[in-house]
């Protein structure tokens, strides 16, 4: 390749680990959000939007300065006016900043959020992983009862079920609170401090700032050290066992499947109590395997029928607010990954979406009709009626060729002669005939054509 188009070729690629969303997988994409909107809506959660960029210190403050999000993978930029912002890393910080702002925690409590959108990581692509990556996300802000984990829980399940994924399952822990969480860290920090000689770089410095991250390595070493380590349900205080039981108890109640995992800790600060994943579950036992080969990752422990990542994850956060006010909000919420989910349901071939390509195709010949086939095109758009049509080919051929592409089964032809007249050919694909209808008679005729072919 000449230099001058290998500079164009690069010119075109989106920037690594981002992608172009194309007509097809977009409307995968719109299919989860709009079936994740109306669960969200029918269990009282309401709608809630906040900026793609933030200040950093909000992330700094609320994920902690130690987490890998805020060390290695924030998006980080210094306006011309000298503020450092970040693209958002992820949901919950800002909605609960939104929260404070605004003075949320006057309204009847708790105040029910969603989120949709794209958020940024700078961190190594690899499969269900980008650098932009969409979410979905339910909060629960200003309650501190068990039934609002469970209710995060139970919400977040049934947008998978209702997407096809029904094979799942939960992996669930309790990561104590400011009451009992101290004891166990110490315990931790004890049993590594023994192994220190076997730990990698990485944990020996978390091992200083905060002993539970070590918990989340993926160096085989350190996972191999964790099947030893102590466990936090052993350390966990009346109270925090009482909240963790009953979650447990609903889950039971609503049939939802889970597993206790003690060693999942996730990868951020300000959770407490409750935390879980959601993976979706393989009935090929010999799958796990070959992915675990082929993605050189390893699949949660105890679960050697799910699938490498998480469709989902979330948990409780009491103490983010005391970081960000003075209020003190306890709350419980959710992200669901679009990527993941979408790619989850392609290996279960599950993709689908409502077919939105119209039956009807129009085709208009000729300069007068192209001009009143916008006349038609608007009598059609207010009656209801999806409409393909190809405004800029001219010939009754192309335009044929692309009604049968898009499996039109009815087509309307507007010539030369029909524009005059004020009429237009209708000609039936499937059951075959055609008719020459007036303008006025059109959008009934059409509505009834499709009407037969419904129940035909
Ligand atoms: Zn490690
Ligand atoms: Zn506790």
């Amino acid at each position: 390749m000449a230099k001058k188009d290998k500079q164009k070729d690069t010119l075109l690629q989106a920037p690594k680990g981002m992608r172009d969303i194309l007509p097809e997988e977009y409307h995968f994409y719109q299919n989860f959000f709009e079936k994740a909107e109306e669960i969200a809506n029918y269990y009282g959660f309401q709608p809630i939007q906040t900026p793609h960029l933030e200040k950093i210190d909000l992330f700094t403050a609320a994920v902690g300065e130690a987490t890998d999000i805020v060390e290695k993978q924030m998006y980080t930029l210094k306006t011309r006016g000298g503020d450092r912002l970040v693209l958002r890393p992820e949901g919950t910080a800002p909605v609960l900043r939104t929260y404070l702002k605004h003075g949320m925690y006057t309204w009847p409590q708790p105040v029910m959020l969603w989120y949709k959108g794209s958020f940024f990581r700078h961190e190594n692509p690899q499969a269900g992983r980008f650098r932009e990556f969409q979410s979905f996300g339910l909060e629960i802000l200003g309650e501190e009862n068990s039934i609002a984990d469970a209710t995060i829980i139970k919400v977040a399940t049934t947008i998978l079920e209702e997407l096809g994924l029904t094979q799942y399952i939960v992996h669930i822990n309790s990561i104590g609170d400011k009451e009992c969480r101290g004891v166990y860290r110490k315990e931790l920090s004890n049993y590594y401090r023994r192994k220190i000689n076997h730990l990698c770089k990485d944990c020996r410095r978390r091992l200083k700032e905060n002993p539970l991250r070590l918990l989340d390595c993926k160096e085989e070493s350190c996972q191999e050290l964790k099947k030893e380590a102590p466990q936090m349900i052993n350390f966990l205080c009346p109270n925090c066992k009482i909240h963790f039981k009953e979650v447990l108890e609903i889950l039971d109640t609503l049939n939802i499947p889970y597993l206790l995992d003690h060693y999942l800790v996730r990868g951020l600060d300000y959770y407490s109590r409750t935390v879980f994943e959601v993976y979706s579950v393989s009935s090929d036992v010999n799958g796990k395997k070959e992915r675990e080969k082929e993605e050189k990752i390893e699949m949660p422990e105890n679960s050697f029928l799910t699938t490498g990542f998480a469709l989902l994850g979330g948990g409780r956060y009491d103490y983010l607010s005391k970081i960000l006010s003075n209020k003190d909000v306890p709350a419980v919420g959710v992200g669901m990954g679009a990527e993941r989910i979408i790619m989850a349901l392609t290996e279960k071939n599950l993709l689908r979406h409502k077919s939105r390509a119209p039956k009807v195709f129009f085709i208009q010949i000729g300069a007068l009709a192209k001009r009143k086939s916008l006349l038609l095109t608007e009598m059609f758009r207010k009656a209801g009626i999806p409409l393909a049509q190809s405004v800029t080919k001219d010939s009754f051929k192309s335009q044929l060729k692309i009604a049968a592409r898009l499996g039109a089964s009815l087509i309307l032809i507007l010539g030369q002669k029909e524009a005059l007249e004020e009429t237009v050919i209708a000609r039936d694909l499937g059951l075959g005939g055609q008719d020459i209808v007036p303008f006025s008679k059109i959008v009934e005729f059409v509505k009834n054509k499709l009407k037969e072919k419904k129940h035909g």
